[in-house]
């Protein structure tokens, strides 16, 4: 059939067919590979997924609005998306946008006359130990030189250190592990024959919590899902890594996508369930081949099989999707709104059944506890803090990237692994946990990197970024990205929140350009503490908690209206 209209509908149809029996379920996938073809969603592409997949239009179009990977304006064939979040803030990405919209683009971003390109500022892309770093048409560009235009695409090479290799044993090779070397999945074999029982209480002794930031212990979880009524239950792997600052899980799914397929089995053994997802980030689609050749090789080796079989979903550009009720909503295609809870996942959860989502992370630890034991797991680490931990550094240091480390070693020993020496006579500041996180200063060099002892000192380890400012930074530019970044990812689903992270950013704007007002600190304080205390989710709860820690550690920089030295900044 071919279509009349502007669009030829005609090459539609065939590539969205394998989702309809998905329903409303397969409007993300179909909308992905519409634009695929389309380079954006006209509206007679929007009416056609409407009809196929029996869903209101005003429903596409909602979804279409909320992500920001989804166009519904035409854009060039080229699509540069310029991160200009923290890291590579640092790293000088405003100047390299600003020269990449030179005088011939026009305000809507294309080049004029030839309409090729579209340049836009995009979040934290997930690349912080490669910055500055943008993404041409989905494929990582490093190395933004003089001329970020003829920048050629590249995998990304991951950057992995520290003082333990458990689960990153075999990240770091320059490619991903196929199954031939990482071999077969023993620990499954192992779990198989164990009771689900027995699995849950392997984890739960082993002291596991989540490493996605809520720090939930894994097992209870795992076994609220098992007592759990339902005929069908789920197993989902959160790979929404969207934290700034954030970019382990990227690094695991490339280079050894097995651990996190082989955690995924075993969980899905322990609770019950008979299917399971991989949600990954938009921005990530560069892995989504790797991924999908892992789960080829698992289910040649049987390994994933009709009693547990998973899919990948594709995110499209939106923070909140890492919330999990949000997840939830978005492979339902749907907004991703975050549900009031209770319910909890592990009763009411994807579909309404019972469901686990764990992070990549955590779900790499699962094979290592079935396999040694929690008794020998628990050998790294200390009491509390069980295992090893990825970290993210990034930020003014000589050697950015993934650290695995064992719980227990204090910052300041950490920092030395980045930085080749021991001095930080210029460190000014260290953000923790990423956006969502707080600030430290040289005076917490050595606190021990453990969940007990960071909340004691009011710090969240989050999931794991480290992200360092050196005196010459000015922290209220940083502080107006993190207030620009959580007003542009606010789902605006209740108030506190929505209105909540809009002011925020103004006084952070005003207090960046050194026009702060007397009481600022006060509407701060007022503004975040609302926020924290009704908004909905962890998105609105957390979006104040980085500068309200600026203003215990840094006060003099919402008060003074002037810039620090010129003669400071490198
Ligand atoms: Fe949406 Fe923010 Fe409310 Fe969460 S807290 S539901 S992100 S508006």
């Amino acid at each position: 059939m071919t279509d009349k209209s502007e669009f030829d509908l005609s090459l539609l149809y065939p590539v969205i067919s394998e989702y309809l029996h998905l329903g409303r379920s397969g409007l993300l996938p179909c909308l992905h590979a519409a634009q695929n073809i389309y380079g954006w969603l006209p509206n007679q592409v929007s009416i056609a997924i409407a009809q196929a997949l029996n869903i209101a239009l005003a429903d596409v179009h909602g979804v279409i609005e909320f992500y920001g990977l989804f166009y519904n304006e035409p854009v060039g064939k080229k699509i540069f998306r310029v991160c200009t979040d923290l890291t590579c803030a640092m790293k000088g990405a405003d100047e390299i946008y600003t020269h990449l919209c030179s005088e011939n683009v026009n305000s809507q971003g294309s080049i004029a006359g030839s309409e090729l390109i579209t340049i836009e500022k995009s979040p934290c892309l997930g690349l912080c130990e490669h910055a500055p770093v943008a993404m041409l048409n989905g494929n990582v560009v490093l190395g933004l030189g003089a001329d970020p235009r003829v920048a050629t695409p590249s995998i990304p090479q991951s950057k992995v250190y520290g003082s333990l290799r458990q689960l990153t044993k075999n990240c770091g090779a320059g490619k991903p592990t196929l199954i031939k070397d990482y071999g077969d999945y023993s620990a499954l074999r192992l779990a198989a024959a164990m009771s689900p029982e027995a699995i849950i209480n392997e984890v739960i002794n082993a002291g596991l919590v989540g490493r996605g930031g809520a720090s939930f212990p894994t097992g209870v979880k795992w076994s609220g899902a098992r007592t759990a009524t339902g005929a069908q239950k789920y197993v989902i792997c959160n790979a929404d890594e969207s934290e700034p600052g954030t970019f382990k899980d990227r690094i695991l799914l490339s280079d050894d996508p097995h651990q996190v397929i082989e955690g995924m089995c075993i969980a899905a053994r322990a609770i019950g369930a008979t299917y399971g997802y991989i949600y990954l980030r938009g921005e990530y689609p560069y892995i989504l081949p790797i991924l999908k050749n892992a789960l080829d090789e698992a289910r040649d080796e049987g390994y994933l099989n009709n009693n547990f079989d998973i899919e990948i979903r594709l995110g499209a550009g939106a923070y909140i999707c890492g919330e999990e009720t949000a997840l939830f909503e978005s492979i339902e295609g749907k907004r991703g709104f975050p549900r009031v809870k209770p319910p909890f996942p592990t009763t009411n959860g994807l579909f309404g059944a019972p469901t686990i989502i764990n992070n990549v992370e955590t779900f790499c630890n699962i094979p290592l506890i079935i396999e040694g034991g929690a008794a020998a797991y628990r050998t790294v680490g200390t009491e509390k803090s069980s295992g090893s931990k990825l970290f993210c550094v990034s930020g003014d240091v000589m050697k950015p990237g993934v650290y695995e480390v064992p719980f227990g070693i204090t910052l300041r020993e950490l920092l030395s692994m980045a930085n080749e020496k021991t001095e930080t006579d210029d460190l000014q500041a260290i953000l923790f946990g990423g956006a969502a996180g707080a600030f430290a200063t040289p005076d917490h060099l050595d606190i021990k990197l453990t969940f007990e002892d960071l909340r004691a000192a009011g710090l969240p380890l989050g999931s794991g970024v480290i992200m360092v400012f050196d005196k010459t930074r000015d922290l209220r530019d940083t502080m107006k990205r993190l207030g620009h970044f959580f007003f542009h990812e606010s789902c605006g689903k209740c108030y506190p929140c929505q209105l909540g992270t809009q002011r925020q950013k103004e006084i952070l704007d005003r207090i960046s350009d050194g026009k702060s007002i007397p009481g600022d600190i006060q509407r701060l304080q007022d503004i975040g503490m609302t926020m924290m205390d009704t908004s909905l989710c962890g998105l609105g709860q957390t979006a104040s908690t980085a500068v309200l820690s600026a203003i215990r550690l840094f006060p003099h920089l919402f008060t003074q209206n002037k810039y620090i030295s010129q003669d400071n900044r490198s």
